[in-house]
């Protein structure tokens, strides 16, 4: 390991996110700050054919400007694949989006204007808080779990509301049923638009789903979808993110809006990916390789909470996820700021995510948010080692 390197790099950069977003290009680092999914998880020469069969037996699909909605063939998959329990779902019903991301942004465009209020679960996902900076919005944290939390309270005179119900980027945490229940509830009565940010919802290592918010609301009504679940889902965790395939399920006037913002943004979706995200999931890859997936992180999340527990025990507190990608601990010494422990931590050659960025104010400085899906379960451990030396040090600081 290479200190000075790591040294001379930190005194170049200043601002917090920029620091832990790059810091993966520096050699020798652990890097257990992102979100991503292990390579070696990708199905390469099953989605090399797909690619090549896409180009030769679709050109038009692969290879024009797609719908700016999304292929037919891709957002009738959608539709089907969840319609469950009685829900009915068309292709009016879907939007298909360049990743997740692209659905968070046309939200902010679509719904919000200078001092717009959003109740959002809180920690906050960065990149929707990045997406939605730009409009200047107000937060109104919503603490789920908190005994004194009242749903309609939360909903009323907000825009819109915002959940990562399935293990939450970045507190891991699950939304039970019961809180499930109750945010759709207000959203019905209060009419409140609910977006359900949906990327880790296959990744259950320990129980079977949990049902979406979508699917408790259209069990409301009959008939077409017409709710205020605005659903989002991506293949960037089940299969690859470089497709750069999402979607929004939601209420067709709420996607026609959402089509006419996409206009302006881009145009389309790629066709070539929108016909591969098809072809794997009409040919059952998606569906093959998830055990696979499964296994390796289940795995992976044990070792980095075995390691956490071996050396981090006396100064962190955490919950082990049931799913997902991330460990959220907080530190039990309430003078920790963890904007100080990343600096320490770069030094030992490690990233984690601090606290400060998951909060709208930047004032969250006690919690960290720890990756476990990239790193093998040597590295995971080594990366605990280096990390508790480096929160013992800034604690001494
Ligand atoms: N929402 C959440 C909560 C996420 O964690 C991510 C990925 N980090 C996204 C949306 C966007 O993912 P993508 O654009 O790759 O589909």
């Amino acid at each position: 390991m290479k200190r000075p390197a790591f040294a001379n790099w930190l005194s170049d950069t200043n601002d917090i996110t920029q620091t832990f977003l790059s810091a993966g290009q520096i050699s020798g680092l652990i890097n257990m700050a992102g979100g991503l999914p292990d390579p070696s998880t990708w199905p390469v020469s099953d989605l090399s054919d797909l690619a090549a069969a896409a180009v030769a037996q679709h050109p038009h699909e692969a290879l024009a400007y797609a719908p700016i909605e999304g292929l037919p063939v891709l957002r009738d998959l959608i539709a089907q694949r969840f319609s469950v329990h009685g829900m009915r779902l068309t292709r009016e019903n879907v939007l298909i989006t360049t990743g997740g991301m692209q659905a968070l942004d046309l939200i902010g465009k679509v719904l919000l204007e200078p001092g717009s209020l959003i109740a959002a679960q809180s920690p906050a996902y960065l990149g929707a808080l990045d997406a939605w900076r730009p409009r200047q919005p107000i937060y109104r944290p919503m603490r789920l779990e908190a005994n004194d939390f009242d749903p309609v309270t939360a909903l009323t005179g907000v825009q819109f509301a915002y959940t990562v119900p399935n293990f939450s980027n970045p507190s891991g945490r699950l939304v039970s049923l019961a809180e499930r229940q109750a945010l759709v509830e207000a959203a019905h009565v209060t009419g409140t638009w609910l977006v359900e940010d949906d990327p880790y919802g296959t990744l259950y290592y320990d129980s079977a789903p949990l049902p979406r918010m979508l699917t408790l609301s259209a069990q409301r009504d009959e008939g077409l979808y017409d709710g205020p679940v605005i659903y989002m889902g991506t293949l960037s965790k089940e299969l690859a993110p470089g497709l750069r395939i999402g979607w929004v399920v939601a209420a067709p006037n709420m996607i026609t809006t959402l089509v006419t913002a996409k206009q302006g943004s881009d145009m389309s979706t790629s066709g070539l990916s929108q016909r591969i995200a098809h072809d794997s999931f009409a040919s059952g890859l998606t569906d093959h390789v998830l055990p696979n997936i499964l296994s390796l992180y289940r795995a992976r999340r044990d070792a980095l909470c075995a390691a956490m527990k071996a050396h981090l025990d006396d100064l962190f507190d955490w919950q082990v996820p049931s799913g997902g990608m991330f460990v959220w601990a907080t530190a039990r010494d309430a003078s920790m700021n963890t904007d100080h422990l990343l600096r320490e931590a770069l030094f030992q050659g490690v990233c984690i995510t601090p606290s400060s960025v998951f909060d709208p104010e930047g004032q969250n400085r006690r919690s960290i948010r720890i990756n476990f899906t990239l790193n093998d379960p040597d590295k995971l451990a080594e990366g605990i080692r280096r990390l508790t030396v480096a929160a013992r040090a800034t604690i001494a600081k």
